[in-house]
């Protein structure tokens, strides 16, 4: 992939973005684009950074790590995602906002290790909304209750929601997720904000802004198909 191409990616999609939120009663700046960044280039990255990409999203912590110096300074990077408890304290303190927590037990290790660098980490928890064995992510059931655990942490602070919707040619898995995003809300949970829904990706980001997304985390339509090898 040439960065001429990612520039036009870039366009394309920012473009996409802004006709979905304004087709929702929404303005384009509350759509964060998040850059999904895993096995591209740094230069590569750092051209869509140019272009305007405000926001980075990684899924495994050795790539984060052997990369992150390339970047240029002061990009936020969230972390998407499966993580171990285990490795945890490899990025605390550097990422923005961990999206991918799944359950209660990585969240008090997150405790653990921001209340030794004494800071507060922001996370979204992961919902598995299509129920899907494959994938992991918390039951729409058990959201309220882990909320409840998880709002006593106080090194740990939630902001909303994140999914993976299952493949599909309707529109019922981000409606659901909208369903529960708002519902979870009205609950008012303490130290709980329901600000973020993280939802959309290269193939549904455009129905995912239609039901109420306000992340959407974008690869292959940006940088490409990926090469695994
Ligand atoms: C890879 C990945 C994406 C981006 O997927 P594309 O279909 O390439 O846009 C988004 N979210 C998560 C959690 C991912 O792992």
């Amino acid at each position: 992939m040439e960065n001429k191409q990612v520039q036009e990616n870039y366009a394309r999609i920012s473009a996409e973005i802004a006709e979905a939120a304004l087709k929702s009663n929404r303005k384009p700046e509350e759509i964060a684009f998040m850059a999904v960044t895993k096995t591209v280039a740094p230069e590569l990255i750092n051209t869509a950074i140019s272009c305007g990409i405000k926001l980075l999203g990684e899924n495994r912590v050795q790539e984060y790590q052997a990369k992150k110096d390339s970047y240029i300074q002061g990009i936020p990077v969230d972390f998407i995602g499966t993580l171990q408890s285990n490795k945890v304290k490899y990025i605390i303190g550097n990422i923005r906002i961990i999206q991918s927590v799944n359950k209660f037990s990585l969240a008090q290790e997150i405790e653990r290790c921001a209340g030794k660098l004494n800071l507060q980490q922001d996370i979204l928890l992961e919902v598995n909304i299509g129920g899907e064995d494959s994938k992991s992510g918390i039951s729409p059931e058990n959201l309220p209750e882990l909320l409840l655990q998880i709002a006593e942490l106080e090194h740990v602070h939630v902001k909303g929601l994140m999914t993976i919707p299952p493949p599909s040619s309707d529109t019922s898995f981000l409606q659901a997720m909208q369903e529960l995003f708002l519902k979870t809300k009205e609950l008012q949970i303490p130290d709980t904000e329901m600000q973020i829904l993280s939802m959309g990706m290269s193939d549904d980001y455009a129905q995912a802004i239609k039901f109420g997304s306000n992340l959407v985390r974008i690869g292959s339509a940006l940088f490409g198909a990926r090469n695994y090898r």
